[in-house]
């Protein structure tokens, strides 16, 4: 099976030494930069807080095309209006049961008659080439089953949170995209927001000290007993799922940790109509590896809270509101850094665009440059594991022990990146010479057997292939296959540069005009320094030198504002 990693270099460069074969543009969607930004004079002093500038949404033509499906109350009251802010993407189509709601919304957005479907049509989305990513945003027990259709029907799939009501099922989710080729994403809206980034980056530069403890409180007062919500077979569970999910996982991305230890406490009103079948509030803590703790609560039966506070040796950070959709508002507390006998309180605050835009942004130009998205389906599931470890800890009343994660940020873009590198690396290069050795082949082949399919000169990665592949790259004779992956001081990477750099020579040398950024990710260092990656820029989480202070210190930058151009 292949990652989007691996994916990433071995079809463009299948391609590439398969000779022309066939026109990248069938493979691969074409790398579409941002537009440029149109710029006016300045008019404030440069003591003003520096504004943006205008914004640069590429031409319609060239976004990505979304289908919405369910249009409950996410869909209409915030995720439709988005597209309006939105730079890489609009919407095409809509999925609903109601189809005099759906004409009605669609005539508001524009959406044409022939981008309608329902939930048994909704497999025809295969037959609409303007589809190319479809948000789920329907019940939670529903995520898996229309992920896997839209990954069947050719569609990368957006999903809303919780990625869906069991571990086994995100895992189905997970298999099926890869199984299609088609990218996942979860929509972790707050991953993508500028104050949230704004404590990640203070927290990874360690400007509040070493992190302690986090305490967070997420829920409202829910009514209507009748709604899916309440319902343990659509919702999979009650608070926890639907809104303490937004504690646990500030937890883990303001930390970067994953914890090892958690207890839960789950609580109803007894007889109250809305919780006889899923919890009214849930309560837990968290233990992560470095001694850093959480304490969270999550609520369906109280007023509407939603605040957060991450403590540190040398100061906090606190938001209230810290989960909300808009009017987030950041305090930094520390000791004055001019009156030494005095605390500093300062509010940062910055713009607040539709966090549906942002993330729905990142994905589109995910799927536009064929990257991996922030927050992949192995984040989604990595919450939903905590979830079942939860209930697990409230139904026995004891303490539940996770597994230790191997390092930073261990479910999101980068980690994930780096680890496939390598993998992509070690596994990829027999079916890379196979491919090579087919080109020479071919080249002396009759006319005929020219035109074979692309599959033909795209071999699986299996072991089979791996086995029966000609050995006879001088680099990979020479290496010595006991030797370790990685040198005391040395990144995994480089231990790969030998081969990789014989196997840029040997087969892709048109690869070397190639400046597309993902080219970046996987080029070795062939003697020349890597190609500079934009300080501040994404580019650098997963292009850079792949050293674990690198990918701890990317973890700090905001990914999302340079690359949304
Ligand atoms: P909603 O009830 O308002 O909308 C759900 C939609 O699903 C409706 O259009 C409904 O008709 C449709 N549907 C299809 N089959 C259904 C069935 N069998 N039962 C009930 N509804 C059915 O819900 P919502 O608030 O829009 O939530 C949808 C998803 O979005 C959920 O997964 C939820 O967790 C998530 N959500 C995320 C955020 C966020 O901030 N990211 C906020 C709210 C909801």
């Amino acid at each position: 099976m292949m990652d989007d990693a691996s994916r990433l270099w071995t079809r463009r460069r299948m391609l590439e030494a398969t000779g022309g074969l066939l026109t990248a543009s069938a493979w691969m969607p074409p790398v579409l930069a941002a537009a440029p930004q149109v710029k006016l004079p300045d008019t404030f002093a440069k003591t003003e807080r520096e504004r943006p500038g205008p914004p640069n949404p590429q031409p319609e033509s060239e976004r990505v095309g979304w289908a919405v499906v369910g249009l409950g109350h996410l869909s209409l009251e915030e995720i439709l209006p988005a597209f309006g802010q939105m730079k890489r993407g609009r919407v095409v189509a809509l999925v609903s049961g109601d189809r005099a709601k759906a004409q009605a919304i669609a005539k508001q957005y524009g959406v044409p008659d022939k981008g309608l479907y329902d939930y048994k049509s909704f497999d025809q989305l295969k037959d609409n080439p303007e589809v190319q990513a479809v948000y789920i945003v329907l019940p939670n027990s529903m995520h898996a089953e229309f992920t896997v259709r839209a990954a069947q029907a050719g569609k990368h799939v957006f999903c809303e949170k919780p990625m869906a009501s069991t571990s086994a099922e995100c895992q189905q989710m997970i298999d099926a995209c890869k199984k299609a080729d088609r990218k996942l994403g979860i929509a972790y809206r707050l991953q993508y927001e500028p104050h949230h980034r704004a404590v990640i980056q203070m927290a990874r530069n360690k400007e509040l000290g070493t992190l302690k403890l986090f305490t967070a409180n997420n829920g409202q007062n829910q009514g209507e007993p009748n709604q899916w919500r309440h319902k343990k077979a659509l919702a999979g569970g009650g608070a926890l799922p639907d809104v303490g999910i937004y504690c646990l996982s500030a937890a883990r991305y303001f930390s970067g940790e994953e914890p090892t230890e958690v207890q839960g406490f789950s609580q109803s009103t007894p007889n109250a109509p809305r919780f006889k079948e899923v919890e009214e509030s849930f309560a837990f803590h968290l233990r992560f590896p470095s001694g850093f703790q959480a304490h969270c609560t999550s609520h369906y039966g109280a007023h509407e809270t939603k605040d957060l506070r991450l403590m540190g040796t040398d100061g906090w950070a606190s938001m209230d509101p810290g989960f909300a959709y808009s009017g987030l508002r950041l305090r930094v507390g520390m000791k004055s850094k001019t009156f030494p006998k005095a605390d500093d309180t300062v509010e940062r605050s910055f713009s607040q665009p539709s966090q549906f835009a942002r993330e729905m942004d990142h994905f589109s130009r995910c799927v536009q440059e064929n990257t991996v998205p922030h927050t992949p389906g192995e984040e989604g599931l990595a919450d939903v594991r905590i979830i079942e470890a939860l209930y697990r800890s409230a139904q026995e009343g004891k303490v539940v022990k996770l597994e230790a994660a191997k390092k930073l940020d261990a479910f999101r873009v980068m980690a994930i990146l780096n680890e496939r590198d390598v993998q992509a690396l070690q596994h990829e290069l027999p079916a890379l010479l196979k491919v090579r050795d087919e080109r020479v082949l071919n080249a002396f082949a009759p006319a005929s057997q020219e035109k074979a399919s692309p599959e033909a000169h795209v071999p699986p990665v299996t072991s089979a292939t791996q086995d029966s592949a000609p050995k006879t790259h001088p680099c990979t004779e020479e290496r010595d296959p006991g030797a370790p992956t990685s040198a005391p001081g040395q990144n995994a990477s480089q231990t790969h540069h030998c081969v990789e750099e014989h196997r840029f020579d040997d087969l892709v040398s048109t690869a070397e005009q190639d400046t597309a950024p993902e080219d970046r990710l996987v080029k070795p260092n062939s003697g020349q320094p890597p190609p500079p990656a934009a300080p501040g820029c994404s580019t650098c989480e997963f292009r850079g030198e792949c050293t674990e202070k690198s990918v701890a210190d990317a973890a700090l930058e905001d990914p999302f504002d340079c690359r949304s151009g």
